[in-house]
């Protein structure tokens, strides 16, 4: 790691002994390696059990300061923590480039993302927290208290390591509740740079722990201890759904966003340019490792031939390599993302794709997939139906809207849709129609702190950002008053 300012060098030289340990080594040390080169970044100790159950005793026990704290106190700490992972930007982007591998520009953009949750949160913590009911009794007056419910264990992915962990702790922080937090294994290090940051804000101890360790074994304990009352998941659909089953005995408030397989569809009446150019964002942002990736591309027969021919050329133009270099497309992030691609693309010819643009590993690396653009591809290939995350776009053609509804709904999945066209009416009832938590109309970026994010079906339960991400975090408690 060499450019590391403000302190964050020495801390990361400290985390970075034992450097030639292999993975999980020893008495639990993780290696950390650049996805572009293969080198180890620097070396993590690792949690056990008993850290696991260390950090709720932690959070249980600073939970009866932190949530009694004046909200004015509590936003003051939010926006220390805000002030300091804007200051840390660069550091923070070079650190997420070093263990992620996505392009700098994009990092950068992720902190400002990830710092943007923490102000808003700072701010939503001094809104007003009772609300009136009117009575339906004689001589009451009631009232709705929002209380914090307590503990929350906050699970996150690899793929936006620094915003997935402010979405949710700024959320939780802003409503009283304390935190312990198990980041990726692959991304620990931006993870442990925003605690580092947060202690530096002054979050009194215990208010929020970072904990890196075998994921089954953590979040395990944080699932089967009763004193955790809300868990926060982002990450695969069937990682989702056992954490659903295992935080069922103890009923926690859930918030699980989970993944998608997003329909990008082009009519006729859309600016095909615009479209052409939307759709390269929707599918090669992060290296197309992205949740709202667009995961499968439905063309209306009419411009099918100019789409294809637009589109390919533009992925031809993108730039791959190291995400310091800053290109468009930066390496995945393991051996397992690689050999998806490799199938997804096998599979699709076999089912009787053409292939485009790319279609292989790429020789800058093992884990550089060639941005890839795979036409005629029928709705019996597997990424049809399952998740790319990666750079592979499949397109196919169709004739109708009621065609395209039907094929566009007919996933698991119901986090995104992208739809292009200029027809106001066509909007209207595509919009109605498609059965996803969020719509994108002529557009690619939909999210922000403002908006509730999240989605329908298998893609998750509850809403992360806006007023709305304060709910699983929080309890209603109806008051009655009867002044007799
Ligand atoms: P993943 O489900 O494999 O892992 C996510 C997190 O869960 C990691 O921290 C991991 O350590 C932990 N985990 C893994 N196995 C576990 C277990 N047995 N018990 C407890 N915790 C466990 O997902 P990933 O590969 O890291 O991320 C990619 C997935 O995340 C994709 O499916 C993507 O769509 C989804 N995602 C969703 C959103 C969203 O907001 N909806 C955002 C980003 C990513």
């Amino acid at each position: 790691m060499t450019h590391m300012p403000n302190g964050l060098t020495a801390w990361l030289t400290d985390a970075s002994l034992l450097r030639d340990a292999g993975d999980f080594a020893g008495a639990g040390r993780l290696a950390v390696r650049d996805p572009a080169t293969g080198e180890l970044v620097a070396q993590v100790s690792l949690s056990d059990a008993k850290g696991a159950r260390d950090a709720v005793d932690a959070a249980h026990t600073a939970f009866a300061t932190w949530s009694t704290m004046l909200p004015q106190k509590r936003a003051e700490i939010l926006h220390r923590w805000h002030d300091l992972i804007m200051d840390a930007k660069e550091d923070l982007a070079r650190i997420m480039v070093a263990e992620q591998g996505k392009p700098i520009s994009e990092a950068r953009g992720e902190i400002d993302y990830a710092a943007s949750f923490v102000q808003f949160y700072a701010e939503e913590a001094l809104r007003p927290n009772i609300e009136g009911v009117t009575s339906h009794l004689d001589d009451a007056e009631m009232e709705l208290w929002r209380e914090p419910v307590g503990v929350a264990a906050l699970i996150t992915p690899w793929n936006f390591p620094c915003a997935m962990i402010t979405r949710k702790a700024a959320a939780a922080l802003a409503a009283g509740c304390t935190c312990v937090i198990h980041p990726s294994a692959e991304t620990p290090l931006s993870a442990l740079a925003l605690a580092e940051l947060a202690a530096r804000a002054g979050f009194p101890e215990g208010v929020m722990s970072t904990i890196v360790g075998d994921a089954a074994t953590i979040v395990g304990e944080w699932t089967g201890d009763a004193r955790v009352r809300a868990l926060s998941f982002t990450g695969s659909t069937e990682v989702g759904r056992l954490l659903y089953r295992q935080s069922a005995d103890t009923i926690k408030r859930l918030v699980l966003e989970l993944g998608g397989h997003a329909p990008f569809i082009v009519f006729p009446s859309a600016d095909l340019d615009r479209a052409v150019s939307e759709a390269v964002k929707a599918k090669f942002a992060t290296s197309g490792q992205d949740c709202l990736g667009a995961n499968r591309f439905y063309v209306h027969r009419d411009v099918y031939d100019q789409f294809c021919e637009k589109f390919a050329d533009a992925v031809k133009a993108l730039t791959m390599g190291k995400g310091a270099d800053d290109p468009d497309i930066g390496p995945l992030i393991h051996e397992r993302a690689i050999a998806k691609q490799k199938q997804q693309v096998a599979d699709a010819v076999a089912k009787g794709a053409k292939i485009l643009v790319g279609g292989n590993v790429d020789p800058l690396g093992p884990l550089f997939f060639q941005p890839t653009v795979l036409a005629d591809v029928t709705d019996e290939a597997a990424i049809m139906s399952e998740e790319n995350f990666g750079p592979v776009a499949p397109i196919t053609p169709f004739d109708t809207e009621d065609e395209v509804i039907a094929r566009a709904n007919a996933t698991e999945y119901g986090l995104v849709a992208y739809v292009h066209s200029l027809d106001p009416r066509r909007i209207y009832r595509m919009t109605r129609a498609l059965q996803f938590g969020m719509v994108a109309v002529n557009r690619t970026k939909v999210t922000g702190a403002p908006i509730p994010f999240g989605g329908t079906k298998q893609s998750g339960l509850g809403r992360e950002g806006a007023r709305q991400g304060l709910e699983a975090f929080t309890d209603i408690k109806y008051v009655c008053r009867d002044w007799g």
